[in-house]
């Protein structure tokens, strides 16, 4: 407890929920990471003012105006951000998007620090090399995603023989109940109405497609060496039950609570003790709570995922780039609601299969995976 703490994605969703849990808990911060030099980026390093400030890229003009704002050297490159987290003695909160995150997650845990992952995306894309790093070294690795800190907390103390399934909840997103013919025309600004939970702009739409539930399928198989067919949906639009454990005497253990992402946060940087929480105390009463299945042909992403995690090797880091893709595309107009699936399904289909051993196998997975998505969305534009 009380480790300093690197803040990947600083100026992200999970970054500045972070800081606010950081401030309570008088945890010193001693890196603020995030994509390029920004006015939010400034505000918060004259916050922190021992902190090490670290870009991942923008322009020499932007990082040598910020730097002289702030009387002293704003790092940048990969590399500056591999040595923010691979320093022993830190927790490294992951809170950056998309699979750019799977480097920082690696290099945390070969340094032996806990690692808060919030990026979803780094058990995604590089499940097999992240766990491997996770058992070769003595780092630690703590779910943020509060479906996943649910289930970890549910699952402490009880043997792995005993446990039957592990039931995620889904919100169901904006376009919840509507059948699939009417979601052609939808606009990124109504995907980006998310009903409980308020995040960055891609998870939003990951969540309106319900790929977010997808990747957290991946993500809970990674963390908890769980198979496939013992993990399951099911729609909660009012985000208070955070996921459950089904043993096999027939007993469930769920996570209850408001969705206030801090709370996960703290648990992942105090676990496995406690301490107050930032939020208002929970009360059940008066909470009307109801629970449906998925409609998986309005949302095909729940079987795209379930099919990728399946297959295993680079199918899963090839959905997630496909997704990373279509998603920007659809944010930026070019690509229709319903195309998002059908981008990432063909993209899965159209790069070959193979196993990932090294960061560099993802990378180039990735990579591989972007272009040919790239192209399917030129093609339908
Ligand atoms: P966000 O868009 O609000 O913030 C992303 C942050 O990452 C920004 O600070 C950005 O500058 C930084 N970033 C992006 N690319 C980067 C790069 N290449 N190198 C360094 N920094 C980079 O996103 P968010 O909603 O905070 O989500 C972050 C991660 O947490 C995602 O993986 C998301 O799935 C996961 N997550 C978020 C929430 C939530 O409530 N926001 C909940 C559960 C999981
Ligand atoms: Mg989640």
């Amino acid at each position: 407890m009380n480790r300093p703490v690197v803040v990947l994605g600083a100026t992200g969703s999970i970054g500045t929920q972070t800081l606010e849990v950081a401030n309570l808990l008088e945890i010193p911060v001693v890196a603020l990471v995030s994509r390029r030099p920004s006015e939010a980026l400034q505000a918060l390093a004259h916050r922190y003012p021992d902190a090490e400030v670290v870009v991942a890229g923008g322009s020499i003009d932007e990082r040598e105006s910020m730097t002289r704002a702030l009387g002293k050297v704003v790092k940048h490159g990969p590399d500056a951000i591999l040595d923010a987290a691979a320093t022993a003695g830190r927790v490294v909160v992951n809170g950056i998007v998309g699979a750019a995150g799977l480097r920082a997650t690696v290099a945390g845990l070969e340094a032996g620090n806990r690692v808060a992952l919030a990026n979803k995306e780094s058990l995604v894309a590089g499940g097999p090399v992240v766990t491997a790093a996770l058992a070769a070294h003595n780092g630690e690795l703590i779910p943020v995603d509060s479906e996943h800190s649910a289930l970890y907390q549910c699952l402490l103390g009880e043997p792995s023989d005993s446990v039957a399934r592990l039931i995620l909840t889904a919100s169901g997103g904006p376009f919840r109940g509507r059948p699939r013919d009417s979601l052609a025309d939808v606009t990124p600004e109504q995907a980006l109405q998310h009903p409980t939970w308020a995040m960055g702009r891609r998870i939003t739409v990951d969540s309106a497609t319900m790929f977010n539930k997808g990747l957290e399928i991946i993500e809970t198989h990674h963390l908890f060496g769980v198979g496939y067919e013992r993990i399951d949906v099911v729609i909660h639009p009012q985000s208070i039950l955070h996921s459950a454990v089904e043993f096999v005497d027939g007993a469930w253990k769920g996570h209850l609570g408001y969705p206030d992402m801090r709370i996960p946060i703290q648990y992942a940087l105090t676990a496995p003790g406690r301490m107050p929480g930032p939020g208002e105390p929970f009360s059940p009463v008066g909470l009307d709570l109801t629970f449906e299945a998925p409609d998986r042909e309005a949302f095909p992403a729940l079987d795209i995922a379930f099919a990728a995690g399946e297959a295993g090797g680079s199918a899963p880091a090839v959905m997630n780039a496909a997704d990373e893709m279509a998603v920007e595309a659809f944010l930026q107009s070019r690509l229709g609601f319903l195309g998002i699936s059908d981008v990432v399904q063909r993209t899965i289909a159209e790069v070959d299969w193979r196993e990932l051993e090294t960061v560099e196998d993802v990378i180039q997975v990735d990579a591989e995976a972007r272009s040919v998505a790239a192209g399917l969305i030129a093609g339908v534009c």
